[in-house]
C-alpha cells in the first residue's frame, strides 16, 4: 500500500477513434494540438512538482491514448516531473501503435512499466465493444517489451460483451497466460454501461451480469492457480509487479492531476482541470491556473471515501469498521469477508457484491 509521498497523473486527451462504452475525456479531432498540450503539460508540471517537499515517486501518463506522443515528447513530461530516484513510470498504450523501437524510446525516456489495452483477442467481441480495430499479436506486444527492457507491464481485458461467448474470454485469458516473457500483471473489467455512450443507447448491447460473475469466478481461480495475486478488484500481479500508481489512488494518497480534465488530491483538496485541450493549454500559456473546480473532503466523508477504495483491495479495512449484523444479512449465500489478522478483506462473492458490502461499512452512516 502507499506509504505517504506523492504521484502525478497525466492525462492525454487524444484517441484515434472512439470506443462505443468510453466515457472518458478524450478527443478523435485535435490531433493538431498535440505539441502544444505537451507543452502545456511541461509547463504545468513545472509550476506544481516546484511546490512539493519530495520529489513525486510515481508517474502515470493515462487517457486517451498516450502511445500517441513519440519517445521525446514523453521524455519532455517524464524530465519535467523532477521524479525521485527508482521511480515508478507507467504510460497507457494502444497496442495498435507499438513496436519495438517505440517502447525501447519510452524506457530510454524514462518509462518503467506500460500497460496495453488488449480488451479480448476476438474480432467479434472488439466489433461488439466498438473498437474499429483487429486483435493485435500478443506474442509480438511481449516481444517488444522484452527487447525494451521495460521492468512491468500490464495488459487489460474487457469482459461482457454482448458478441462474447465465454470460449472467447477464456482463450483471452488463456492467450495472456501464455506469453514469454512472463505477463506480471492482468487488469479485467466488467463492461459497464456509462451514461451518454454509444453503448448507453444500444440496450441489445448491454452486458449479462450473471454472465460477468461467472467470468469473474472462473478468472480469479484460473489467475490464483498460476501465482497471480488479488491486488484490487479488477486486478492481479504477479509478486513485485504491483502497480504502485494505483495503489496511492487506493488507499486515498496524494497525487497531482496534469492536463486537460485530469483530477488531484492533496491532503483532502481534491480538483480537476478544464476538460477542454485548447482551454486548457490557453490558461496554461497565459500563466493561469487550469483548475476547473475543487472540494475540499475531510473528517467522516474521507474516512467513508478512504475505507471504500480499501475494502475493494487486498488490504481491506479493520476489521471493526464493518457492521458485521449487517453484513450477516448480505452473506446468505457465503461468507462475503475473511479475516486477516486484524483486517477485513473480501471473497471472491464479496468482490461482486462490493457496492453492497461497502454500505456495511460503519463510516457510511
Ligand atoms: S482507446 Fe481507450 S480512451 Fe480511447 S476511446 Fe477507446 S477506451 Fe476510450
Amino acid at each position: 500500500m502507499d506509504s505517504g509521498g506523492t504521484g502525478i497523473y497525466v492525462h492525454i486527451p487524444f484517441c484515434r477513434f472512439r470506443c462505443d462504452y468510453c466515457a472518458f475525456i478524450t478527443y478523435t479531432d485535435r490531433d493538431h494540438l498535440i505539441d502544444d498540450y505537451v507543452t502545456a503539460c511541461v509547463e504545468q508540471m513545472a509550476r506544481e512538482v516546484a511546490r512539493l517537499d519530495v520529489p513525486a515517486d510515481t508517474l502515470y501518463l493515462g487517457g486517451g491514448t498516450p502511445s500517441r506522443l513519440t519517445a521525446e515528447q514523453v521524455a519532455a513530461i517524464v524530465d519535467a516531473a523532477s521524479l525521485a530516484t527508482g521511480a515508478e513510470v507507467s504510460i497507457e498504450c494502444n497496442p495498435e501503435d507499438v513496436s519495438a523501437d517505440l517502447l525501447l524510446g519510452y524506457r530510454q525516456a524514462g518509462v518503467t512499466r506500460a500497460s496495453f489495452g488488449v480488451q479480448s483477442t476476438a474480432t467479434r467481441v472488439l466489433e461488439s465493444l466498438g473498437r474499429p480495430e483487429s486483435p493485435v499479436s500478443l506474442q509480438f506486444l511481449a516481444h517488444a517489451v522484452g527487447a525494451s527492457q521495460l521492468q512491468s507491464w500490464n495488459i487489460d481485458l474487457i469482459y461482457g460483451a454482448e458478441a462474447e461467448t465465454s470460449e472467447d474470454f477464456r482463450t483471452s485469458v488463456e492467450a495472456v497466460l501464455a506469453l514469454s516473457p512472463v505477463l506480471p500483471h492482468l487488469s479485467a473489467y466488467a463492461l459497464t454501461v456509462e451514461a451518454g455512450t454509444p453503448l448507453s443507447r444500444a440496450p441489445d448491447r448491454f452486458p449479462d451480469e450473471d454472465l460477468q460473475a461467472d467470468r469473474y469466478e472462473w478468472l480469479t481461480a484460473r489467475l490464483e492457480a498460476e501465482g497471480y495475486e488479488f491486488e484490487e478488484i479488477s486486478s492481479w500481479a504477479l509478486p513485485g509487479h504491483t502497480c504502485r500508481h494505483h495503489q496511492r489512488y487506493w488507499s486515498g494518497g496524494n497525487y497531482l492531476g496534469i492536463g486537460a480534465g485530469a483530477h488531484g488530491h492533496l491532503s483532502g483538496h481534491r480538483y480537476w482541470n478544464t476538460v477542454s485541450p485548447e482551454r486548457y493549454i490557453s490558461m496554461i500559456s497565459n500563466g493561469a491556473s487550469a483548475i476547473a473546480g475543487e472540494e475540499f473532503v475531510d473528517g467522516p466523508r474521507q474516512v467513508f471515501e478512504t475505507e471504500s477504495l480499501l475494502l475493494r483491495t487486498a488490504t481491506g479495512v479493520a476489521w471493526e469498521a464493518l457492521d458485521h449484523e449487517a453484513l450477516a444479512i448480505l452473506s446468505e449465500r457465503g461468507p462475503l469477508i475473511q479475516r486477516r489478522d486484524d483486517r477485513a478483506v473480501l471473497t471472491v462473492a464479496g468482490r461482486l457484491l462490493a457496492n453492497r458490502v461497502i454500505l456495511c461499512l460503519k463510516s457510511s452512516r
